[in-house]
């Protein structure tokens, strides 16, 4: 069952929070359109009804980019909530390829509602390395984090299959993509 309102109310508040930062691309695109598109995607391949995995989608970044504390999320949106955001948050302490080892470590580990708001990130993410790069990033990076993406998609897959399709044709469309630029 889920209640437009707190849906709404999740889409605020992660609007205010992610006030003024914006995705990587060049098309400097507002970061809020990031936790919108990864709750589309779930709402769009059979997780609609699923009140707090798309609230959870919505605030999945909010930990980890903003100065929201757990204890904010839990008052406002509930414990089940908080629960699956901490699970999304990476650790920033540690160093980006320790962080980018520990999500294909911890991935396989994950709850199942977990893999699915991460395997949605995967997926807006890799939809973005074809339609809107992080400025700057060589072919060479792209490709990586393709071969990255895939390695925690291993530990991530199996709990939706339309997921697991999506990502697949996404990746296979990304790396396409990626190999006809060399060609130019
Ligand atoms: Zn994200």
């Amino acid at each position: 069952m889920v209640h437009n309102e707190k849906i709404l109310s999740a889409l605020e508040f992660a609007a205010t929070k992610h006030k003024g930062q914006f995705r990587k691309g060049s098309y400097q695109t507002p970061f809020i359109s990031h936790p919108i598109r990864v709750a589309a995607i779930l709402a769009e391949n059979g997780e609609g009804d699923s009140e707090s995995l798309l609230i959870a989608a919505i605030l999945h970044d909010v930990i980890e980019d903003t100065e929201t504390t757990a204890n904010e999320i839990r008052t406002l949106f509930g414990e089940t909530v908080c629960n699956l955001v901490l699970e999304c948050t990476d650790n920033k302490k540690l160093p980006g390829w320790e962080q980018k080892q520990e999500q294909v470590n911890y991935a396989p580990k994950a709850s199942v509602a977990a893999k699915k708001v991460k395997l949605a990130d995967k997926i807006c993410n890799i939809m973005d390395i074809r339609e809107d790069p992080p400025s700057g990033w060589s072919v060479e990076r792209k490709l990586a984090y393709l071969t990255w993406s895939e390695a925690v998609f291993q530990g991530l897959k199996g709990v939706n299959p339309a997921l697991d399709k999506l990502f697949e044709k996404e990746l296979t469309k990304a790396k396409q993509t990626l190999v006809q630029s060399t060609r130019v």
